[in-house]
């Protein structure tokens, strides 16, 4: 660019739970300099505006009507990520194990992804540095240009065994199925579903640490910005 203005970079980092995207995307964000987005968070939001709203979520038309009610709002900091819903943080609130049983249903009605998408795209194209931005449908739909798409993919037993950590002592086989549950969900549903971009990097997090793989990540994109 001229002036040497460096162009924002925008990373893309999908990949069903437990493979440590989350922590990945955060680390490599803030090494970087870049902004955060964590977008399960945000449709974690809606549905937990719904359950509170009372909405039946076995009824997609019911949903769908009032996707559009709840203003969502993130905060991009990776040193500090936010989200609120009608200006209530909702950022523990939308961990709950009812919640977590609940978003597939929410997440796969066209019309909030249609909402939660728009959002995503106003975020990115914002973001002054550059953003890393991590999901399901991220490479595939919400930012097909993106300069890096990673695939973070572990085996079920890896990734139950680290949720499961994550929920202090939570039933390791109980976590295993509620897992593959949702991403079957996730995976199947007709809008957008969990999948790896044609040109994405796999990276397979089964035998890494997490150091690892934020390296391997932070090297990735740092080879993207040389060669462009
Ligand atoms: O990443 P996390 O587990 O918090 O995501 C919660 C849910 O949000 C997923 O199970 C999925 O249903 C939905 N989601 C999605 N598309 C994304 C990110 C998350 O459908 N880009």
């Amino acid at each position: 660019m001229e002036n040497g203005a460096v162009k924002p970079v925008i990373v893309a980092i999908d990949g069903p739970s437990g493979t440590g995207k989350s922590s990945t995307s955060k680390a490599v964000a803030a090494q970087l300099g870049l902004s955060y987005l964590d977008t399960g968070a945000q449709y974690r939001a809606i549905t937990w505006w719904m359950v509170t709203n009372g909405i039946d979520l076995t009824d997609p038309t019911a949903i769908a009507a009032v996707a559009g009610k709840p203003e969502i709002v993130s905060g991009t900091d990776p040193a500090h990520p936010t989200i609120t819903v009608d200006g209530v943080d909702v950022s523990a609130p939308i961990r709950t194990q009812d919640v977590t049983s609940k978003v597939s249903a929410v997440s796969a009605v066209p019309e909030v992804r249609t909402r939660i998408t728009e959002l995503q795209r106003t975020l990115a194209s914002s973001a002054e540095a550059g953003i890393v931005v991590e999901g399901r449908d991220i490479g595939t739909t919400v930012l097909p240009d993106a300069d890096l798409k990673v695939f973070l993919t572990a085996s079920a037993e890896a990734r139950a065994a680290r949720r499961s950590g994550e929920l202090k002592g939570a039933d390791v086989n109980a976590t295993r199925e509620a897992l593959i549950q949702r991403d079957a969900a996730d995976s199947t549903r007709k809008t957008s579903p969990l999948a790896k971009a044609g040109d994405a990097v796999e990276v397979d997090t089964t035998e890494l640490t997490l150091a690892q793989v934020i390296e391997c990540v932070v090297t990735l994109v740092e080879e993207k910005r040389a060669g462009q």
